[in-house]
C-alpha cells in the first residue's frame, strides 16, 4: 500500500526505518479494542531507522544518524504537561505515531510498518552509535512504560516490584527493576514463564491460578506494574501490595473492573494509579540507561509477511518477548 508521508517542513526530519518492533497496542488497535479504526491503519510505534534528509533549521540530527521514534509524534509544546516533558499527556492533545489527526498535513499519522517516516525532530530520539538497532526499538515503548513509573514511584534497592504478565513490557519491567536494584516478583498465567521469569533474574515467579503462591506473596511488594491487555480481578495483586504500596496499570486501558475491597482499602492505604508511556526526555533517557548498562529486550526477528502470525502468537502469549520488523535485511538485499 502506498502512504503519503508530508513533504520535509525545515524542523522535519526523514527516517528510512529499519526496524519496528509489535506492541500489544497496535493489535488492540487494528482490532478496534478502543475505538473503531480510521482506516488505513498503519501501525507500529516501535521505530528505528536511519536519517537520510533533515530539514534546514534541523541541529539535533544529520544524514546518516539513527534515530527512534516511539508512540508519539507532535504536541502543542506549551501547556502545563508539555513545558513540564510530559508530552505524552499534552493538555491540547498529543498527537500519537498512528491513526491520530496530524495537525501539520492535516491527514492521519502512519506508524512505522512501512518504508519511512517523516517527523519533527523534537519527536525522534537520538540512538547512541554502536548500539544493536533492532533490540533498541522495543525501549521506544515497552521500555519507556515501564521505566517511566519504576522513577516516578522512585524505586531503590530496598524495594520489591511486582510485575503482573511478562509479555514484552513486563519482561523489560523485570530488567529495568533490576537495573534499579529491586528484588521482583512476577505474576505470570503461563506455567512456561515461571522458569523464563527466574533467568531474567526475578527471586519470585507465581501463578496467578495458584491460590496458596499468591497468598505467600501477601504484603511483600512495594510497587506492582501490570502489563495484562484486558481487565482482570485486581484484588490478589492488591493483597500482594505492602501498605501504602501502588498498583500502576499500563495494561488494560478499557474500561477496569478493579473489584476490589473497600475494606481492604480503607485499613491499608494501598494506591491504583495508571501511567502513559514516558516524556521525550524521559525517552532519551531509557535509551541512553539502556545503551549505558547494555540492557536489551528480548527479540524475535520477523519479515512483515509475518506479521499475521506474529499477532497470533502475541495473543496466545507465545511472544519471547518482543517481536521486532525487520526491514533492514530486504533493504540491504535490494
Ligand atoms: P504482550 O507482549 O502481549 O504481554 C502481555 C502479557 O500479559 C502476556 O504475555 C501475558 O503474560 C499476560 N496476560 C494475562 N492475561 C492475558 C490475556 N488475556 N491476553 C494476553 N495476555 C495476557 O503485551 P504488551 O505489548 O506488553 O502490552 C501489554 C498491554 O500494555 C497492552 O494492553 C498494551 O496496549 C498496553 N500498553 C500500554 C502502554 C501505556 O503507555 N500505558 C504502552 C504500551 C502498551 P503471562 O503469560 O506472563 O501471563
Ligand atoms: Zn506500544
Amino acid at each position: 500500500m502506498t502512504i503519503q508521508r508530508r513533504a520535509l517542513g525545515p524542523k522535519d526530519v526523514h527516517i528510512d526505518i529499519l526496524y519496528c518492533g509489535i506492541c500489544h497496542s497496535d493489535i488492540h488497535a487494528v482490532r478496534g479494542d478502543w475505538r473503531v479504526p480510521d482506516l488505513p491503519i498503519v501501525p507500529g510505534h516501535e521505530i528505528v531507522g536511519r536519517v537520510v534528509a533533515v530539514g534546514s533549521a534541523v541541529t539535533k540530527f544529520r544524514p546518516g544518524d539513527i534515530a527512534g521514534v516511539g508512540c508519539m509524534v507532535d504536541s502543542c509544546g506549551e501547556c502545563e504537561n508539555c513545558l513540564a516533558d510530559r508530552e505524552q499527556i499534552c493538555l491540547n492533545g498529543t498527537t500519537f505515531t498512528y491513526g491520530a489527526p496530524d495537525k501539520i498535513s492535516g491527514g492521519q499519522t502512519y506508524g512505522g510498518y512501512a518504508d519511512s517516516i517523516v517527523v519533527t525532530e523534537r519527536f525522534a530520539i537520538r540512538i547512541p552509535p554502536g548500539m544493536d538497532l533492532a533490540s533498541t526499538a522495543p525501549i521506544l515503548c515497552a521500555g519507556i512504560t515501564t521505566f517511566s513509573p519504576l522513577r516516578h514511584w522512585q524505586v531503590t534497592p530496598a524495594f520489591r516490584v511486582g510485575v503482573v504478565g511478562l509479555g514484552g513490557l513486563g519482561h523489560m519491567a523485570v530488567k529495568l527493576a533490576l537495573a534499579h536494584q529491586a528484588q521482583v516478583t512476577v505474576f505470570t498465567t503461563s506455567p512456561g514463564k515461571i522458569a523464563d521469569a527466574r533467568r531474567l533474574g526475578a527471586s519470585e515467579a507465581v501463578l496467578w491460578s495458584d491460590a496458596q503462591g499468591m497468598s505467600r506473596q501477601a504484603n511483600s511488594c512495594d510497587l506492582i506494574i501490570a502489563t495484562v491487555p484486558e481487565g482482570f480481578s485486581m484484588q490478589p495483586f492488591f493483597n500482594a501490595l505492602k501498605n501504602d504500596g501502588t498498583l500502576v496499570n499500563v495494561g488494560a486501558l478499557g474500561s477496569l473492573n478493579p473489584d476490589l475491597s473497600g475494606m481492604l482499602l480503607a485499613f491499608s492505604r494501598k494506591k491504583l494509579s495508571g501511567s502513559m508511556i514516558g516524556g521525550i526526555a524521559e525517552t532519551q533517557q531509557v535509551v541512553d540507561y539502556c545503551f549505558a548498562r547494555n540492557i536489551r529486550p528480548e527479540v524475535e526477528l520477523i519479515r512483515p509477511d509475518q506479521i499475521q502470525a506474529a499477532y497470533r502468537r502475541v495473543l496466545d502469549k507465545d511472544v519471547r518477548y518482543r517481536f521486532v520488523i525487520d526491514f533492514a535485511s530486504a533493504k540491504r538485499a535490494a
